[in-house]
């Protein structure tokens, strides 16, 4: 049986009863798709209890109108958070997050300006918070990231690891369509004609080229570029495709 917990102290109630070991934790903004299913299939194999989040997060958007026009369909995320077996799912709501009205934060100086902090102002301050918030409230043993978002998971280890917390930070590869896009509850804003085009991204950012010859074969292909750059014997990408912003990275071949 899933359960939805909307608020923190009548998950504490429901905490008390479990062991410190049992908890595995998948946050998500909702708009699911197999990229979060496989996350919870992993967290159910390694944990007694799997707890999922389904909170968009508005402190982590510094666009406001990619606030606004981010999917939410909480109902069909209930249906697959059932069939994928979830045993309890959080969903808070502003308020009860941000009772501070962000008055604290949680910053990281330097990776988090880099990459996407580079264009998205701001956007991992809100991540590292929410996250922070979030395990303090779930208290897990252990919480499961996608490599999509392969800075992101980098930040949160770091996090963790610097912050004494007693969380194990499991990371887990990319789970991609069949043309190669990788998924995303953003690829559901292409129009049919964007979504045509949309591979194009990871098959270039594959290619082995050079990060400038990647540059000039996608804005050729109308995508305009925020970021190709290499670390730590990868290639990360961030993209435009129309109003769509894409990421996506992989081993450097
Ligand atoms: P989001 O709902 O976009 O905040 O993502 C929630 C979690 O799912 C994050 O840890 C993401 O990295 C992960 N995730 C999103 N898309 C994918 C994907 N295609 N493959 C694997 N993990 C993913």
């Amino acid at each position: 049986m899933t359960e939805v917990v909307k608020s923190v102290s009548e998950w504490r109630k429901i905490r008390k009863n479990l062991s410190e070991n049992d908890i595995g934790f998948v946050p998500t903004m909702g708009a699911l798709h197999q990229g979060h299913i496989s996350l919870l299939q992993r967290c159910k194999n390694d944990n007694r209890v799997t707890v999922a989040s389904v909170f968009v997060n508005s402190t982590q958007f510094n666009d406001p109108e990619d606030f606004k026009k981010y999917p939410r369909d909480f109902e069909r995320d209930l249906k697959m958070l059932r069939q994928a077996g979830v045993d309890y799912v959080f969903h808070p709501d502003h308020e009860e997050i941000y009772a501070d009205e962000y008055r604290y934060m949680v910053s990281e100086k330097e990776f988090s300006t880099k990459l996407c902090g580079a264009y998205r102002p701001g956007h991992f301050d809100g991540v590292l918070t929410v996250v922070m918030k979030l395990f303090n409230i779930i208290r897990p043993a252990r919480a499961y990231f996608g490599e999509k978002d392969y800075q992101q998971l980098i930040l949160i280890r770091d996090m963790v690891s610097n912050f004494f917390m007693n969380i194990d930070i499991v990371g887990s590869s990319i789970i991609r369509e069949s043309d190669g896009l990788a998924m995303s509850s953003r690829n559901q804003l292409l129009s049919a004609e964007e979504r045509k085009k949309a591979p194009v991204f990871y098959k270039t950012l594959n290619s082995g080229k050079s990060v400038s010859e990647i540059i000039n074969e996608l804005e050729k292909s109308d995508f305009k570029v925020d970021y190709i750059e290499e670390h730590f014997g990868r290639i990360f990408g961030a993209v435009f495709l129309g109003k769509t912003r894409l990421i996506d990275n992989a081993p450097r071949n």
